[in-house]
């Protein structure tokens, strides 16, 4: 049904029926935003953006960002890429596919419907980090040859071919690197460590620790995380980032285990298990520049989220 209301500009969001695209599509609805969600369900579900179908303002559409995509929009957020280890690895060429054609058309696409146009990137372009906690001007440390390279490659080549289309084009580019984020909507079984550690104490298995555990990471509530890249989307042209969003508390992965299942009750015992290949020893963003220039920072303590986010798996499994 179509209200006759006149609506904001219109967006496109690629990877809009994953964790964080869902989130943001439900963010951009609810602001009055013509909402474009382009997504080819490598990943995503339906289930994640099944109730905005039949609102007057959104629209669904299956497409794979690898490929060329003619359509007129005036924003557009770029979420199209699998995102935890599993996913990605399970056809890296893909992964690293998605990232770099995806980002051209993307870039094409703006170029030709002069579209402002946001990058979801990584802390992933940190590698294993030497300088901590990790500053957007520090270059990072990655392995250009391991398993996590067809993300984290990817991942930095999408970033130089915005900042080539912002010199060569003056387009209008904002890149945000993305901290671990976490919250409903996340994939019951994309072996991520939040996601894992809560079916597993929800199921009353073990915990799997990989490593000693010692190693950290900072977790972000996804409410928190999409306000700031709404925010940076509404900075001025000309500022580009790239700028960290995430939440600089920082856990070990066996606190957190061990808040998961303090939380979730039951009976489920820690267990260690290999640390993968090129697993980063530690993480945390440096959120300096966010709070100046969006100023933004976190406001959902870890033990609420995870409250949240039990409750989504909870019902999840029950269904
Ligand atoms: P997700 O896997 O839930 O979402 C990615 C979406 O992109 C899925 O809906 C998937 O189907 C879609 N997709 C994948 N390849 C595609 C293609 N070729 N064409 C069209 N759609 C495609 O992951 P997420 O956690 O929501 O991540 C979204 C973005 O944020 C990703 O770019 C990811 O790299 C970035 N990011 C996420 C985190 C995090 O902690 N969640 C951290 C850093 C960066
Ligand atoms: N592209 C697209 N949609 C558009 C315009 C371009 O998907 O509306 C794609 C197209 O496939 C092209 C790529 O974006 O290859 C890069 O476009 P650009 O104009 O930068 O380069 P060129 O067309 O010269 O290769
Ligand atoms: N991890 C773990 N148990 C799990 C899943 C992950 O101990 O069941 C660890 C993983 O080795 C890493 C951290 O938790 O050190 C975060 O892993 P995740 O895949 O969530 O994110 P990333 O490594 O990409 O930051």
């Amino acid at each position: 049904m179509d209200t006759g209301t006149v609506s904001m500009d219109s967006v496109l969001v690629t990877g809009g029926a994953g964790f964080l695209g869902s989130h943001l599509c439900d963010r951009l609805v609810e602001r009055g935003h013509d909402v474009l969600c382009v997504d080819n369900f490598f990943t995503g579900s339906k289930r994640n953006i099944a109730h905005l179908i039949g609102r007057p303002y959104f629209e669904l559409m299956r497409h794979d960002v690898t490929f060329p995509l003619y359509v007129e929009v005036e924003r557009i957020f770029n979420l199209a890429c699998p995102a935890s280890p599993i996913h990605y690895q399970f056809d890296p060429v893909q992964t690293t596919k998605t990232s770099v054609h995806g980002a051209i058309n993307m870039l094409g696409l703006a170029k030709r419907v002069k579209a402002r146009i946001l990058q979801a990137s990584t802390s992933e372009v940190y590698g294993d980090p030497e300088i901590h906690p990790q500053t957007e001007d520090y270059w990072g440390r990655v392995n250009p040859i391991g398993l996590r390279s067809c993300y984290d490659e990817g991942k930095r080549c999408a970033e130089t071919l915005f900042f080539d289309y912002h010199r060569q084009h003056a387009l209008d580019v904002k890149v945000v690197r993305i901290f671990n984020t976490y919250g409903p909507r996340m994939h019951p079984n994309d072996g991520r460590v939040v996601s894992n550690f809560i079916v597993q104490a929800l199921r009353g298995e073990d915990i799997t620790i990989y490593g000693d555990g010692s190693q950290t990471r900072s977790f972000c509530y996804v409410d928190d995380l999409i306000e700031a890249m709404l925010r940076m989307m509404d900075t001025e042209a000309g500022f580009t980032g790239p700028i960290n969003i995430g939440n600089p508390g920082e856990f070990t992965i066996r606190e957190l285990a061990e808040k998961v299942v303090a939380l979730v009750g039951g009976r489920s015992k820690l267990v260690f298990k290999p640390l993968p290949a090129d697993d980063p020893r530690q993480r945390q963003p440096d959120i300096a520049l966010a709070k100046g220039k969006l100023d933004w920072q976190p406001r959902v303590a870890l033990e609420d989220g995870l409250g949240e986010t039990i409750r989504y798996f909870r019902d999840l499994l029950a269904a």
